[in-house]
């Protein structure tokens, strides 16, 4: 379990202040198949000196991802915008919590450089939650899409954005900025909102994904959900049925983990055969694509999944009558 709630790092306020009255609660210790190797490849290496090179973060590191030591072995590094310190005080996150600077207007060119440098052929950009700018960031979100563009333009992109509430006109300019996927996670069921999404809104979330594809039909929408934190199967399910209703094409579900002692309890761990039935029941249900393991991430094996996407939504379009 990763414990660094209260590292400050040089002179800097504590990592989730708003937690640090609650009380511990008990760590479980992970099954077989929630254990991953230490990272240590060359690769990782690389990865992590180009992103500190560039002064970029990471929400593989922020968020303590077990996947680090895979992913960044092949360059694959999701970038986060728009700084490292959350607006929001979700429970289950390990963003750092607290009031962010203000944007810097030379990350969008050097999130391009990161990009071009990696060789990526799929990226997925991500930020924190930004209330406390008038448009949530959609319009640093739109240069940062329009500099990899720019600088490679043969690299597809998918953005992992913040709900945007109360942002009117917010999404409206991350879309016209095309990028290939619009992914924003529901993270929960509903009546786990509250607990573990205090400052999100189950509903918006949801109509935000519908909205997305109402506005661009062409492109992809994804979201993705943890299990571990209290759900019942059915609850799940229900909210399989309501990411349909929105039209969204790509689901993924993934093993909630507690960062520390002070995050959201842990309920449970989910078995590898009970994702197997969580794929196979969202399959059914319609979705173009569905990734549920418990190393599931949103961003995991990104690269890859995004040709299976075009590849479904090509073999439906086969199968559709003319
Ligand atoms: S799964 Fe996503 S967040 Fe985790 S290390 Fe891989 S790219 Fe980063």
């Amino acid at each position: 379990m990763t414990t660094i709630l209260d590292a400050t790092g040089a002179g800097r306020p504590p990592r989730h202040p708003e937690k640090a009255g609650r009380p511990d609660t008990a760590v479980q210790r992970k099954p077989d198949w929630i254990r991953v190797k230490a990272p240590t490849s060359q690769g990782y290496r690389e990865t992590r000196e180009l992103m500190r090179g560039l002064k970029l973060s990471t929400v593989c590191e922020e968020a303590a991802c077990p996947n680090i030591g895979e992913c960044w072995s092949q360059k694959h590094a999701t970038m986060m915008i728009m700084g490292d310190t959350c607006t929001r005080a979700c429970s289950f996150c390990n963003v750092r919590t607290g009031l962010p600077g203000a944007l810097d207007a030379e990350e969008p060119q050097r999130v391009a450089e990161a990009v071009a440098r990696l060789g990526l052929q799929h990226v997925v950009i991500t930020s924190v939650d930004r209330d406390d700018l008038a448009d949530g960031g959609a319009a640093h979100f739109a240069a940062v899409i329009q500099a990899i563009r720019a600088a490679s333009p043969g690299t597809t992109i998918e953005v992992l954005t913040p709900d945007f509430l109360r942002k009117d006109g917010a999404l409206e300019t991350v879309i016209a900025a095309r990028p290939d996927v619009f992914n924003h996670n529901l993270e929960t069921v509903p009546r786990l909102y509250l607990p573990v999404r205090p400052g999100a809104r189950y509903f918006h979330s949801l109509r935000l994904l519908q909205r997305a594809k109402e506005l661009d039909p062409a492109g992809f929408t994804k979201s993705g959900l943890m299990v571990g934190l209290g759900e019942a199967r059915e609850e799940v399910m229900q909210v399989m049925d309501d990411l349909r209703s929105a039209g969204v094409d790509f689901l993924t579900i993934g093993q909630y983990l507690q960062p520390t002692r002070k995050h959201a309890a842990l309920d449970r761990f989910w078995t590898p055969e009970e994702f197997a039935g969580l794929k196979a029941t969202a399959e059914a249900k319609g979705f173009l694509l569905v990734s549920a393991t418990p190393l599931t991430r949103s961003s995991y094996h990104a690269d890859a999944d995004f040709a299976r996407l075009q590849a479904a939504r090509r073999a439906a379009a086969a199968r559709a009558p003319s």
